[in-house]
């Protein structure tokens, strides 16, 4: 009741133009066929954690729960989760407090591609991995046997589910890869700064499945919620400025370059590796940028990491393009300052 409040609120904002960022439709009702369920027990609703480790909820009782890490507080509430996959969660809203690593005076830019997952300023290059390509194969296949069972059968249902399963472990590699590389390097940087993509954009162009898979903007929201939670400063820098043909040595805007041009030389005598280049330019308009400011370019709230939060944040976009990339615009929405959600499994 109190998610469906919100939701016509936002829609009547919406309405009324007293909420910014794109329009907001109005609620819908959930659907039979959708197989995610959730529940939500707030403080008065009187949920435990008890000290066996088990969870004791109205109603449920005592569950046992496999934590995937310790509670930091006392939570403020929990929701419990059935997704697609016949998987439960527990999902814990909890107050935290950061944990501000030692400072570092590095900073890196982020080049994000196709050809390499990211290119990184000092040179790193890193391989895109092709989950959801990979495990196409398996996907199909688990597909068409669905397809081919009845309509409202018990076999469709389970077939229903292990294509779900399927979707789960590919999003789940790629959660795990992406938190491992998002962590080194937020701890190794002081700085983080990654061009501005307009991921939602580019996702209904004919690269849909490669940039789906690659998960980019799962990425640069870990990068973002990483980095305030340990100190660091994490900034989008906009693809205004053409970052793959400018020189990062004498700043001179060379000719446009072609897709397959991979390196090039600058009149001034430096030649550059395209990728590396452009990921150098996104560090110093970056630093020059935090530089103007004085202070932080974002400011600190932290967004729950995605696929945690509840509520999604919505891809405001323009077509606006810059050397084939289009841009994004305006902000997403942030939650509360230092709420954030940590997610465990139940068995
Ligand atoms: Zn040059």
């Amino acid at each position: 009741m109190a998610d469906l409040n919100v939701a016509y609120r936002n829609f009547l904002a919406s309405l009324s133009g007293r909420r910014k960022g794109p329009k907001v439709a109005a609620p819908r009702f959930r659907s039979r066929k959708d197989n995610r369920q959730a529940i939500r027990f707030t403080k008065n609703a009187r949920f435990k954690v008890l000290d066996n480790g088990r969870l004791r909820l109205p109603k449920i009782g005592d569950v046992p729960v496999r934590w995937s890490r310790p509670l930091p507080a006392e939570p403020t509430s929990v929701t419990v989760i059935r997704d697609a996959a016949d998987r439960y969660f527990a999902s814990f809203v909890v107050r935290t407090t950061n944990d501000v690593l030692p400072p570092s005076d590095s900073a890196m830019g982020i080049d994000l591609g196709l050809t390499h997952f990211a290119v990184l300023s000092d040179g790193t290059k890193v391989a895109a991995p092709k989950f959801l390509r990979r495990a196409a194969r398996k996907l199909s296949q688990l597909h068409r046997a669905l397809s081919r069972k009845t309509k409202g059968s018990n076999r469709r249902r389970k077939a229903a589910v292990k294509v779900a399963r399927a979707h789960a472990r590919v999003a789940d590699t790629r959660r795990d890869w992406q938190h491992k590389l998002s962590t080194s390097i937020i701890r190794d940087n002081q700085a983080v700064y990654v061009e501005d993509l307009c991921v939602a954009g580019l996702g209904r162009t004919r690269l849909a499945k490669s940039v789906h898979d690659a998960g980019w903007a799962s990425f640069t929201e870990m990068l973002e919620y990483k980095a305030a939670l340990y100190g660091r400063t994490f900034a989008r820098v906009d693809r205004y400025f053409p970052s793959t043909r400018m020189c990062s040595d004498c700043g001179r805007i060379n000719d446009k370059l072609m897709l397959d041009v991979r390196s090039w030389e600058c009149p001034c005598g430096s030649t550059h590796d395209r990728d590396i280049n452009a990921a150098k330019n996104i560090k110093a308009a970056g630093q020059a940028d935090f530089n103007d400011r004085g202070a932080q370019v974002r400011p600190a709230a932290m967004p729950a990491p995605r696929g945690e939060a509840v509520t999604h944040p919505h891809a405001v976009c323009s077509t606006h393009s810059v050397e084939g990339i289009s841009v994004r615009q305006g902000g997403e929405d942030v939650k509360g300052p230092s709420s954030s959600r940590v997610r465990r499994a139940v068995p």
